[in-house]
């Protein structure tokens, strides 16, 4: 596995690539990797000719007291699983590189980032959009994997690419989630093995709120307060949101009456964890 921190020869390499016709995939990430990063890279693995992986902890998608510096940064052993699974390319700009003095070019994408985790976090998405941009114009990849985890995250780049033509093939791989139902994060590094029992209670709860929309109810309040209920019997819970949207358009869902995402957002003891779950309207509505 080849290691790059420079933009320009990452650039030269993959422009190397494409003509000679590879596919290149490409997996996006903040480093800390766990299983949920690596079933991207499997994925990866599987779609395109050469894999190519990048770590970059984005201080632009961090807002003013969020954990940038506390953000857990292991790229050893994030090297060594990589070479495990067969990477090819490791892009590993710094800060300077990435946002050089003087920098002053953001990319926007509007309406679907001010909401769900935009509305939490005001500036979060036009960070994740300039990052996620600027890697696809130096990797220049044929494919580009992210998680079902960020959900949100992932209609946002389908947007931005959609509109601004980025000939790029966006693929969403499944959530990756502990025994307990915990989705995989690095930030659950923050939390011990207790907390992290707790913390199981976010994705029970949305599995709740899914076995309401195919039971047949299609009051999305309903869905809501029930998971509502079961996060809030868990001690350490602070809900930030829940909410149903539109899965493929985020727009807010009154009445189901298509696949939906539940996604939620809470804080564990002050650790804040988000999920979310696509649920199907039942056939039976009530
Ligand atoms: P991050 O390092 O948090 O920026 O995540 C990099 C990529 O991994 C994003 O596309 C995430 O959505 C994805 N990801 C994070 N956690 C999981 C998970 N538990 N299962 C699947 N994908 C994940």
């Amino acid at each position: 596995m080849k290691t790059i921190t420079k933009a320009g020869r990452m650039q030269a390499l993959c422009a190397r690539l494409k003509r000679e016709s590879k596919a290149i995939a490409f997996v996006p990430t903040m480093g800390a990797l766990h299983d949920g990063h690596l079933s991207l890279v499997r994925k990866a693995r599987k779609l395109g000719d050469i894999v190519v992986v990048s770590i970059f902890v984005n201080r632009t998608q961090f807002g003013t007291g969020e954990d940038l510096d506390k953000y857990p940064r292991t790229v050893e052993n994030d090297k060594r699983l990589l070479r495990k699974l067969d990477v090819d390319c490791l892009f590993l700009p710094d800060d300077h590189e990435m946002y050089p003095s003087g920098y002053l070019t953001y990319v926007e994408t509007e309406l679907i980032t001010s909401i769900l985790e935009g509305k939490s976090r005001p500036t979060h998405f036009r960070g994740v959009t300039t990052v996620v941009m600027k890697l696809f114009n130096v990797v220049q990849p044929d494919i580009a994997i992210f998680g079902q985890k960020d959900a949100q995250q992932a209609v946002v780049i389908r947007k931005m690419v959609a509109d601004l033509n980025i000939p790029v093939k966006v693929v969403v791989a499944p959530t990756v989630r502990e025994k307990s139902g915990l989705a995989l994060s690095s930030r659950n590094r923050y939390l011990s093995a207790e907390q992290i029992e707790r913390a199981s209670c976010i994705y029970q709860g949305l599995k709740g709120g899914r076995e309401l929309i195919k039971s047949g109810v299609t009051d999305s309040r309903k869905v809501i307060s029930e998971v509502r209920r079961v996060i809030n019997r868990t001690v350490g819970t602070v809900i930030d949101y829940i909410s149903v949207n539109d899965a493929n358009t985020l727009e807010k869902a009154g009445k189901i009456t298509k696949e939906v995402l539940i996604s939620a957002a809470v804080k564990l003891d002050g650790v804040r964890l988000i999920d979310n779950i696509r649920a199907k309207p039942g056939r039976k509505r009530r």
